[in-house]
């Protein structure tokens, strides 16, 4: 069996490696106790000497948009949308946007439901739109 090096576990932790090398890194770690050991030694010495989880780390996730160079992330706006959505679903919202969906009153509840869901949805990409427009204009 090849057993890897403290470097790699080094690496490994910091997120370095490839995303291939990095399976084969942890599939290698659920079956060897010796690079195991390895790993956790590496894993200490690294929350010892960084600042990995410490507070100062936790207070820059950021509310404040100047700091979000994720933000440009489809991803992340994907990630937003839904959660505006899910936000929109579960408040009083949704039921109050029906009455603006008027022109579908006569479909079905369900076909209507669709409708409003879609509504929604195309808002809450709108109002990232707009954001992300605002954000831009700031630069
Ligand atoms: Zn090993």
């Amino acid at each position: 069996m090849n057993h890897y090096t403290q470097e790699e576990w080094l690496a490994y932790i910091q997120d370095e490696l490839s995303e291939d090398r990095r399976t084969i890194l942890e599939d290698h770690l659920y079956s060897c106790d010796q690079c195991l050991h390895v790993y956790l030694e590496q894993l200490n010495y690294v929350s010892d000497t960084l600042p990995m989880l410490s507070e100062e780390e936790q207070n820059v996730v950021p509310i404040e948009t100047k700091k979000m160079p994720f933000y440009q992330h489809s991803i992340f706006h994907y990630t937003v949308a839904a959660a505006i959505t899910f936000l929109l679903l579960t408040s009083g919202m949704f039921h109050s946007m029906i009455g603006f969906a008027s022109n579908i009153e006569e479909s079905t509840v369900q076909n209507r439901e669709e409708a409003v869901s879609k509504n929604v949805m195309n808002k809450a990409l709108s109002f990232l739109e707009l954001i992300e427009r605002k954000h831009k204009e700031e630069k």
